[in-house]
């Protein structure tokens, strides 16, 4: 079914994506509806038509909201299935439950690409120390473990290594199930972002190479300077599964190029990712111009890249105190950067508050800009 403007949107989850779906969705005259467990004034809520702040379990909150919308995406994973539920009896739901109760668990995740043969890295899945000991046995150290709920941004993992001691590893683990994953050795992590609309029809930005700090995305640069091969496997896997989960919406899915030339699967994230800012300004259609369309029944745009990017995450770590903005001259004085900031009242230290992305006649162009004015916003 289509929901052509000005149908109401509603978006289930109040953060930064869900701000960046807005901005995009009202320009094309469309009503947007955040339901959020966030206080009144979050993210998405500064850009909405209706902001309403309620418990994702709260059953009457969540029906003043269902009357009032006319479909429904969420912005982030992790919200429970009986509020998902509770959405699609009443109103399509783009992407489907099932596709995210399938990428909001590490273990559902992971057997979901095993079923469908899609590569990752070998996994066991445990729930106690003499499983963990057994997976450690069969998958050789290192590995990592990783709780099989509600982790990321590396939250809910521990590398073991070769004099790493299991017991006192699983001891905060200890009563959760959780995932082992051998250790990948890589060239590089890359990404592909793109959408799917519901006859099927997929499109996507390309591969990005990104670069994490402390597990959290530092830098994205796009098009990833990897051979067209890779590049050629990565969009593949994305395809495989897009496909798979029968997606409608935007979709990333994070991979591991390993030493040896493969592409292998790490993570699925149901919805844009950090990794596709760039495409806001380096794209013909950006992601959330395309979630836009997906989850309306549109169909996509262009997603090709028309300029060499790079992308720099704004952690709150950038800002002198939780209330205090940095000096923004290095950005704003650059002619080909772009300022994006998320409208957070308060910094914290690792809290993604923004980015900024610069482009460039080539990417090594791009990448040395960014890389200055990352210096000069003294971000180490
Ligand atoms: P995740 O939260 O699973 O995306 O993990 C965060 C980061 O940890 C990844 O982007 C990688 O840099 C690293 N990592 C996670 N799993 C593995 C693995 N099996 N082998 C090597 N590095 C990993």
């Amino acid at each position: 079914m289509k929901f052509p403007p000005p149908s109401t949107i509603g978006v289930l989850g109040g953060g930064q994506l869900g701000r960046m779906l807005a901005l995009e969705a009202r320009r094309a005259g469309h009503r947007v509806a955040i339901f959020t467990d966030e206080a009144q004034g979050c993210p998405a809520g500064q850009f909405a038509d209706l902001e309403i702040n309620a418990a994702y379990s709260d059953t009457s909150a969540l029906n003043n909201f269902l009357q009032q919308v006319d479909v429904v995406t969420a912005e982030f994973e992790n919200i429970p299935a009986s509020c998902l539920a509770a959405v699609e009896a009443v109103k399509p739901l783009r992407p489907g439950s099932r596709a995210l109760i399938t990428t909001q668990h590490r273990e559902r995740e992971k057997n979901f690409l095993r079923d469908q043969g899609i590569a990752c890295a070998p996994f066991r899945v445990i729930d106690d120390l003499p499983g963990l000991e057994s997976a450690v046995a069969e998958l050789g150290r290192p590995c990592v473990i990783k709780t099989a709920a509600f982790g990321y941004d590396g939250k809910g993992q521990c590398k073991v290594t070769a004099d790493t001691d299991l017991a006192e590893a699983w001891s905060s683990f200890t009563g959760q199930r959780a995932v082992v994953e051998q250790w990948v050795t890589f060239d590089c992590e890359v990404s592909v972002v793109g959408a799917r609309s519901i006859d099927g029809s997929m499109a996507t930005h390309g591969c990005v190479e990104n670069q994490h700090t402390h597990h959290i995305l530092d830098v994205t640069i796009a098009p990833a300077r990897v051979d067209p091969k890779i590049t050629e496997q990565a969009i593949a896997l994305w395809q495989a599964v897009a496909e798979g989960l029968d997606y409608v919406g935007t979709m990333a899915v994070e991979m591991f190029v390993t030493t040896a030339g493969k592409v292998i699967v790490n993570e699925i994230a149901p919805r844009p990712h950090n990794s596709g800012h760039y495409t806001i300004d380096a794209c013909r259609t950006n992601q959330f111009q395309q979630q836009h369309r997906a989850v309306c029944g549109l169909p996509l745009g262009d997603a090709s890249q028309h300029t060499p990017a790079v992308m720099v995450n704004l952690l709150g770590d950038v800002w002198p105190a939780p209330l205090v903005h940095p000096d923004w001259s290095p950005v704003l004085n650059h002619p080909r950067a772009k300022l994006h900031l998320y409208g957070k009242h308060q910094a914290r230290p690792r809290r993604k508050m923004g980015h900024f992305t610069v482009l460039g006649a080539t990417i090594d162009q791009a990448l040395q800009d960014a890389l200055a004015i990352r210096a000069a916003l003294g971000i180490g």
